[in-house]
């Protein structure tokens, strides 16, 4: 366990509002409470987070976020809610983070604004904290597609503006909704402008979408529940991802409590890592499912017989897919080789 907190680790998937630990609400919470504003939070922790015995699936899940969403409202409380989670990520040992967020209008600010205090907030950690940290920018696949038109724009506005913080486009939200295709200008768009691409893909099994995602050859995929045919994928979508070695985001506790994956020793991470394929330990979403990076590097060794010297290599590799520029990912590389000198 100390040595999955010591070492240091790269974070690729975390989404900001899912990621608000409890200590995080209960300071925004109150922070309503003070600032005069009505407060709608209503938290129920116990509905917020999904634990291990929940008895809520994939789909449930997606309700739990307007809980965390009725908290980031204003700019000033985005700004907490950012600080203090890649606080938590830094005290947590992790050397980089990539946040994703979806910028919303609230009735407090617009997309605008919410995009450019989550840059804001991301400057100020960068140079008060050794962490390094960058924003993905969210399409909320279930909204629709002018909303995804209007935040490509902001993501390439932005990125422009703040090449050292804005530098990836991602696909997420409820899987059951909208489709692929509908959003592929967008993301070619992007693509064109420099930004890198994550997609959610194969959540759920849609062996169709997982070959089109594949195929547009995005710079990293998250999850890849469904792509493995032991896992409800098809012999082509497996062939297709082992010929081009996507780069997936893992995301062990996230899967295994909403039973996307029946249980740890049967996740997909076994072929992925057999098969060489890069694999990203992630968190998803460290409030909702109640862990932390560390937790993730343990739970992987223990599961999967990983030694310190295997475990410290996933952190190494997770350095090569980063969407930060080469000087970072050398820095990050060095800083992580350093410490398998001395502990591995
Ligand atoms: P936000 O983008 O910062 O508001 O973070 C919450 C959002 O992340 C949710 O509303 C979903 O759109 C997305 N999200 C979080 N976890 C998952 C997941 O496991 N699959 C797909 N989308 C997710």
């Amino acid at each position: 366990h100390t040595f999955c907190r010591k070492l240091p680790k790269i974070e690729l998937h975390a989404h900001l509002n899912g990621s608000l630990s409890k200590s995080t609400m209960l300071h925004l919470k109150r922070y309503f409470a003070d600032s005069g504003f009505e407060d709608k939070s209503n938290i129920f922790f116990d509905e917020f987070q999904i634990g291990a015995g929940d008895s809520r699936n994939l789909s449930d899940c997606f309700q739990v976020f307007s809980i965390a969403h009725s908290l980031t409202s204003t700019p000033e409380a985005l700004e907490m809610a950012t600080q203090m989670t890649l606080e938590e990520f830094n005290d947590d040992g992790c050397c980089y983070v990539e946040l994703r967020s979806t910028p919303r209008d609230t009735p407090y600010m617009t997309k605008h604004q919410y995009i450019d205090t989550i840059v804001k907030s991301m400057q100020k950690i960068n140079a008060r904290l050794s962490i390094i940290s960058r924003f993905v920018v969210s399409v909320n696949r279930s909204h629709h597609v002018s909303e995804a038109e209007a935040i490509t724009n902001l993501a390439i506005e932005y990125n422009k503006k703040y090449p050292d913080i804005v530098v990836g486009l991602e696909l997420s939200g409820e899987p059951t909704i909208g489709r692929f295709e509908d959003f592929v200008p967008s993301f070619v768009r992007a693509k064109e402008c420099g930004l890198k691409i994550s997609l959610h893909c194969g959540e759920i099994c849609n062996s169709e979408e997982v070959i089109s995602m594949l195929n547009f050859k995005p710079d990293r995929i998250g999850h890849g529940t469904c792509i493995h045919p032991s896992h409800g994928g098809t012999e082509d979508t497996w062939a297709t991802l082992c010929k081009i070695k996507t780069p997936v985001e893992i995301c062990l506790t996230s899967n295994v409590n909403t039973k996307s994956t029946p249980k740890y020793a049967s996740h997909h991470f076994k072929e992925f890592y057999n098969a060489e394929i890069p694999v990203l330990i992630c968190t998803d979403d460290k409030g909702v499912f109640e862990t932390s990076l560390s937790q993730e590097y343990g739970i992987c060794a223990e599961t999967f017989d990983l030694d310190r010297t295997k475990l410290a290599r996933l952190a190494l590799n997770a350095c090569q897919h980063i969407f930060a520029e080469d000087n970072v990912k050398r820095k990050l590389m060095t800083q992580i080789l350093n410490f398998i000198d001395h502990h591995c």
